[in-house]
């Protein structure tokens, strides 16, 4: 589970301090600024992320005709997001942001 070091209350993956850079956060509860200590499961899915998402959206021809690619971007991603936040935030991977 995702506690804060500093409250030890829970972490909301989605809350993140800063938008285009999802490796930090906000603990809701005492509002400290939280970074992860290991992003590299973060760089890895996102890395994958991008080699399947790239060729689905260019060679798949209903995607293209719905004009559905940014929205199974976006989609994707939260998806996934959330699946690797639980791993990513876990207590021991998370430090003060000083
Ligand atoms: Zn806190």
């Amino acid at each position: 589970m995702s506690n804060c070091p500093n409250c030890r209350n829970k972490v909301n993956p989605f809350d993140l301090s800063l938008w285009a850079f999802p490796l930090y956060f906000r603990c809701p509860n005492c509002k400290i600024r939280l970074r992860v200590i290991n992003s590299k499961l973060f760089w890895v899915t996102f890395c994958l992320y991008i080699l399947i998402v790239i060729p689905m959206i260019t060679y798949i021809p209903i995607i293209q005709e719905y004009n559905l690619g940014i929205i199974l971007t976006v989609c994707g991603s939260l998806v996934i997001y959330q699946k690797i936040s639980s791993y990513m935030l876990r207590k021991e991977n998370l430090a003060l942001y000083e």
